[in-house]
């Protein structure tokens, strides 16, 4: 999955989220990438989430939109993205995925889990782009 949020300089924020397509391309598969709130969601007062991960599960427990409302609650990002993949795991134990989340006011941070280490990356106008790296947990 390739996953964005994109902000403008007036604030106007949207995402998109793509998918795979090779493991996961079978005939009529829907996936999580389309479905609002499970690969992307953003908020125009909040901010914005990406997820990448096993879809199918992803569409059950819409891991962008839970992070957005913690977000909305008061959560850094960070702990937003950690929240928001948590609901998963507490279901599905196993699940190997990533989210990153962004605030407006210019806040990011990711969590992921399954895997030790995942990385994503934040371009603006002052230092152009950059790649974050996330410890999984
Ligand atoms: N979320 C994608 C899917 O299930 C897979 C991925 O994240 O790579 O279609």
């Amino acid at each position: 999955t390739i996953g964005m949020i994109a902000i403008d300089k007036d604030g106007k924020i949207s995402c998109g989220t793509s998918t795979n397509g090779a493991r996961n391309k079978i005939p009529g598969r829907v996936g999580d990438s389309p479905i609002p709130g499970s690969g992307c969601y953003v908020d125009r007062n909040v901010g914005g989430a990406a997820a990448t991960g096993d879809g199918d599960v992803m569409m059950r427990l819409l891991p962008a939109l839970i992070s957005v409302e913690k977000m909305r609650d008061g959560y850094s990002p960070e702990e937003a993205s950690r929240m928001s993949l948590q609901r998963i795991i507490d279901y599905y134990p196993n699940f190997e995925g990533a989210i990153v989340s962004a605030s407006l006011d210019g806040r990011h941070g990711g969590a992921c889990n399954g895997f030790t280490t995942f990385q994503y990356s934040l371009a603006d106008s002052e230092n152009g782009v950059t790649t974050v790296d996330v410890s999984c947990s």
